[in-house]
């Protein structure tokens, strides 16, 4: 049997046990593990039954494929999806016993029609995205009093914070307080209101209400610039590897893959990887980026190509085989996922939900 070329090993206790840390630290009745984008690339299904087995009693998805998927797995626990095409009628939602956000009346009443048995009212805070905007809100609220009292409970009221700074996030929490007060005195009653997210969770205790939304920090990723994952005392799931497939011995001034935009600085050894952009690695880290190549973290030499990238390895004896690794937990000295995200110019969450199709998962744990 031969080893895969590229394997993505996704540690399910890792997930587990950032859920059972988090969820310790925030101290809310409810906790949702968000298993959209396919679990952030860990796989949904693994990471979602991961999520419960560490405490969290909430699954979010986006849309509701993804929730249809859970369930499909046989995954009993409550789901809620959030975003809808313009045509969703909710009967599948409503079949599958689905929870789903409304933002409309529109949406209410065709979710009623279906027969969904629990919605959760969006509102927007100041995020300007999803949900009901402030003005539409005594009339959204009003309706769902009406329809409430159906075969519909509206179980939940939900938004979601911009992470725009201390004062942002204040008013946002203040905003949210001002719709249950404006909700309540219409008669509605919700056994989940629910604001925040990762960042949010974590930093903004007045923003935690009945229940927190665990994204990025479920997979062991930080949401912030300025604390690591490890600061945060969380476990990275993912491991990116794969193994050095050639090696040669070049001159100094050797031009390395498209366009030259290496040059080798000396002679030295250059290490081929069989990973690629389609495999998850931004192209845009082609200048910057490292691999963990046998002990040692050593530089990605010039463009990134489709399906394999070239490491200048100096002096050091590589030899075809070594594993590499281009991003894990750096407890084990493997570069961090947000090392790539830097030498991109862009975040952890975009280079996690990348990760290419043609990665092996290998799953431990769990
Ligand atoms: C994606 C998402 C989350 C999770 O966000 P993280 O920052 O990854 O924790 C929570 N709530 C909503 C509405 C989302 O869209």
């Amino acid at each position: 049997m031969t080893t895969p070329l590229r394997i993505a090993r996704i540690d399910l206790d890792a997930i587990a046990s950032n859920i059972e840390s988090l969820r310790g630290r925030v101290g809310t009745e409810h906790a949702m593990i968000v298993v959209k984008a396919d679990g952030y690339g860990h796989g949904a299904i693994a990471a979602a039954r991961a999520g419960l087995a560490g405490g969290a009693d909430w699954i979010g998805v986006a849309d509701i494929g993804e929730a249809l998927e859970l369930r499909s797995a046989g995954i009993t626990a409550p789901v809620l999806a959030w975003l809808h095409s313009s045509s969703e009628t909710f009967t599948d939602a409503a079949e599958a016993g689905v929870d789903v956000g409304v933002s409309s009346t529109a949406q209410l009443d065709r979710a009623v029609r279906a027969g969904v048995s629990s919605v959760h009212l969006k509102i927007d805070t100041g995020l300007a995205r999803n949900g009901a905007a402030p003005a539409q809100w005594p009339e959204f609220f009003a309706h769902a009093a009406r329809v409430g009292v159906g075969k519909t409970r509206v179980r939940g009221l939900f938004s979601h914070i911009a992470n725009a700074g201390a004062e942002a996030d204040a008013a946002q929490v203040a905003a949210f307080e001002g719709a249950i007060a404006l909700a309540e005195s219409l008669g509605l009653e919700f056994e989940l209101r629910h604001l925040a997210a990762s960042a949010s969770s974590l930093r903004v205790p007045s923003a935690r209400f009945d229940m927190v939304r665990f994204g990025l920090a479920s997979y062991g990723l930080s949401p912030f610039a300025d604390e690591t994952g490890a600061e945060l005392g969380l476990t990275p799931a993912l491991e990116l590897s794969s193994e050095v497939v050639a090696t040669r011995r070049v001159p100094a001034d050797t031009g390395v893959s498209y366009g030259y935009r290496y040059r080798t600085p000396r002679e030295t050894t250059l290490a081929l990887v069989p990973l690629g952009y389609e495999d998850g690695l931004p192209r845009a880290a082609s200048l910057g980026a490292h691999v963990l190549v046998g002990d040692e973290l050593a530089p990605v030499a010039g463009s990134i190509a489709m399906d394999q990238l070239v490491v200048d390895v100096g002096d050091r004896p590589v030899a075809v085989g070594d594993r590499v690794v281009a991003f894990g937990d750096p407890a084990t000295g493997a570069p961090t996922m947000d090392s790539w995200a830097d030498a991109a110019g862009t975040i952890n969450y975009e280079v996690t939900t990348r990760l290419g199709r043609r990665v092996v998962r290998h799953y431990t744990g769990g």
